[in-house]
């Protein structure tokens, strides 16, 4: 059995006792905007500390009201603030936890009229222009990241973590790209790092040596004309120098052109540039970014390439994924998929953080837990996400539940997303459902569609329907032309297309059928190909740690994307994630037609209009990706016979489905039921 050695080792660092080197990354929730905010947060992070996971960063909390990401971003600079901060802390303790604060300032990152700079640059990501700093304004700054620090220790917090990384405030201090200051703070490399190095003095002064100060330093700026490996590592050593107990590293500038956290990363990317700050200083180092699994993690330590690893969206995905390991439970970890859909792209938009794999997240004062009253005998008919996740749900609450499914596999579109070039991911969801399922002990019938006299002879309590969806046909001339292929034919291998092909659909399964038609699945799986791929760099003398993006070399084959809307290719995609796929897309030469009006589709291939001119695409094959249409055969067949069904996922509506509706609905009828 593996052991996870390294992981599960406990770490004393500035008198506090860590007990394994697991850390829950810093995300920022928006749990502050629902009632009972600190309640809430209080609860959230209470249960990642009742997961045993060793120490916990909150989110990123300003030194000062301009430093905030927007409006409604979080400051710690007043003493009425703490005992807010003490019910989180309290929590926290009482669970066997311990938690620092991030102090954040996001500088030129504030979508504020009023954000500030080292220099009055605006980044590409914000309409605001900010206002450069006076020079007794920056001795300013380093005194509120010192009072913060203070605050924080009242408040019962046992460290803070600077944030130094991601382009914000301190990063646009350390970077010639953004630092054009002719005062001590700008200039030399030794004049750009004063900042940091002032603002970890301070803390420490101010917070004593029984409190862990971290700094999380860029360890690749990925901006063309940012730090080198070697300047990076000449950093690290300065903040030991001035300090730090603690050297957490962060990856890329948040405008950056790299992905550096989605799917489309490989596991453990950055491990090169971590171990380049680990190899500069004796203080513990902690390694962040695409970092999901227990072995992924081991492997960071083993290897010597950190001491501790930061994981935040893993935690969003199991709260118990410590624990779990401890106990020997690696196999039941819901492991985060990298997809970013019920976290950041919904932080993005403003709204709060939850996770697709578990709703639970953010929300724990909403579930109850704990058994059912009424033990219930159950039929879930279809096993793909919906029925998966209602059944591992209900049978967690005791009901005794039989799923059926009709094909030979669980997992439904799942098994389609899978095979998606940077969602190889799934396969993980499909693992912990399959793992649960068994060890809830729920009855599999599989290879048969189930009937309504079988279902009446049941004698069930509740029928649940998770049947899905179906490709949408739509009614084109030629549509049954042997050309024509469905996206689940040519997903699941059913049908194989040519070297020319047209995707009617541009949503985002139209996007994925692209990435799967030019893409190549080790550019999500293998380091190598995927910095290739993205111009990534790992020596101690590239600028940033990236070159200028190089065209990918040339597809394997010659696509198209049609859609009928006349409007940019991609709105309705992930917000943190659809402009990698529209890079990702614009490298491999996709060809995008807006406006079409699609007249056939015959031996030529296929024939559209776009502003009333004719036009041909000589195609091997259309692969329809126009939508889907809920499948509800045998919940119609079942209402007739006057049974009580309850739909969930695809099956109840197939308009704007994804996996993060589909197992929310069903998570949260499973525990009303
Ligand atoms: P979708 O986003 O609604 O896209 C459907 C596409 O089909 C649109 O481009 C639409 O564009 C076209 N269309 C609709 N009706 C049509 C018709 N009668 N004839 C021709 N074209 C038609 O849905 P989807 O791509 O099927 O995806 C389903 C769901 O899964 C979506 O919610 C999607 O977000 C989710 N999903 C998410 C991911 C992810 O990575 N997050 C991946 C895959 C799927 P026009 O009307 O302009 O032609």
């Amino acid at each position: 059995m593996e052991t996870y050695r390294n992981l599960l080792s406990p770490l004393r660092v500035a008198g506090v006792e860590l007990p394994n080197r697991m850390v829950m990354g810093a995300m920022h929730t928006r749990i502050e905007m629902l009632d009972r905010p600190y309640e809430r947060l209080a609860a959230f992070y209470a249960r990642r500390a009742e997961g045993e996971i060793g120490l916990i960063m909150t989110g990123g909390y300003s030194p000062t009201p301009e430093g905030v990401m927007d409006e409604s971003g979080l400051v710690l600079d007043r003493e009425e603030q703490l005992e807010a901060h003490r019910q989180v802390t309290s929590g926290i303790r009482k669970a066997g936890g311990r938690v620092a604060l991030q102090i954040l300032h996001a500088g030129r990152y504030a979508k504020l009229a009023g954000c500030v700079a080292p220099s009055a640059l605006r980044a590409r990501i914000n309409a605001f222009t900010p206002r450069a700093l006076a020079t007794d304004e920056v001795w300013g700054l380093v005194e509120s990241f010192a009072r913060t620090a203070g605050l924080a220790r009242e408040a019962g917090y046992a460290g803070v973590e600077i944030m130094g990384s991601e382009g914000y405030l301190i990063n646009e201090f350390t970077s010639a790209i953004t630092n054009l200051r002719e005062d001590e703070f700008g200039g030399s490399f030794e004049a750009r790092v004063r900042f940091p190095l002032e603002i970890v003095k301070a803390v420490r002064a101010r917070a004593g040596g029984d409190f862990i100060v971290i700094f999380r330093i860029s360890a690749m700026d990925l901006m063309e004309g940012g730090m080198t490996g070697a300047e990076v590592a000449g950093f690290a050593r300065l903040i030991e120098a001035a300090g730090a107990d603690i050297i957490n590293t962060g990856i890329g500038w948040h405008e950056a052109a790299v992905p550096t956290i989605a799917a489309a990363v490989p596991r453990g990317a950055w491990v090169a540039a971590v171990r380049n700050v680990k190899q500069a200083v004796s203080i513990p180092v902690m390694a962040s970014n695409r970092i999901n699994t227990p072995d992924v993690a081991e492997e960071m330590i083993a290897s010597g390439a950190a001491d501790l690893v930061s994981m935040a969206r893993p935690l969003l995905a199991d709260p118990d994924f410590a624990k779990k390991l401890r106990l020997g439970l690696k196999a039941e970890i819901n492991t985060c998929i990298a997809c970013n859909q019920g976290c950041l792209d919904l932080i993005f938009t403003g709204k709060t953080a939850t996770c697709l794999l578990n709703p639970r997240a953010g929300h724990e004062l909403d579930f109850p837990s704990g058994l059912a009253e009424t033990r219930k005998k159950i039929a879930v008919v279809g096993g793909g996400a919906a029925g998966m996740a209602f059944a591992v749900n209900a049978a967690e609450r005791g009901h005794q539940v039989r799923l059926y499914e009709a094909s030979q596999e669980l997992g439904g579109q799942l098994n389609l997303a899978k095979k998606v070039p940077g969602k190889n991911e799934f396969n993980e969801l499909l693992r912990y459902f399959k793992v649960m399922l068994e060890k809830l002990k729920v009855d599999i019938r599989l290879g048969a569609a189930v009937n309504v006299e079988e279902l009446k002879a049941g004698n069930f309590d509740e029928i649940v329907v998770a049947t899905g969806a179906v490709p949408r046909r739509p009614k084109i001339v030629g549509i049954d032309h042997p050309k024509v292929v469905d996206y689940a034919e040519f997903l699941s291998g059913r049908k194989t297309v040519g070297q020319t092909v047209a995707i009617l659909g541009a949503g985002g399964i139209g996007f994925c059928v692209a990435e799967t038609l030019v893409g190549d699945p080790a550019e999500s799986l293998e380091t190598e190909v995927f910095q290739k791929l993205w111009g990534v760099v790992s020596d101690a003398s590239t600028p940033g740690g990236v070159l200028r993006a190089e065209e990918a070399g040339k597809a394997p084959r010659t696509v198209y994307m049609l859609q009928r809307r006349n409007e940019p290719f991609g709105k309705k995609l992930g917000k943190t994630t659809g402009w990698i796929q529209k890079a990702r897309l614009k490298k491999a030469g996709v060809v995008m037609i807006s406006g079409a009006t699609y007249e056939a589709i015959d031996d030529e291939g296929l024939r559209y209009t776009v502003d009333g001119k004719a036009c041909v695409l000589k195609v091997d094959h259309v692969v329809l990706c126009a939508g889907q249409v809920s499948e509800r055969g045998i919940a119609a067949e079942l209402q007739q016979a006057g049974l009580k069904v309850q739909l969930i996922g695809g099956a109840e509506s197939a308009e704007d489905l994804d996996a993060l509706r589909a197992i929310d609905q069903a998570t949260r009828l499973a525990v009303r039921i």
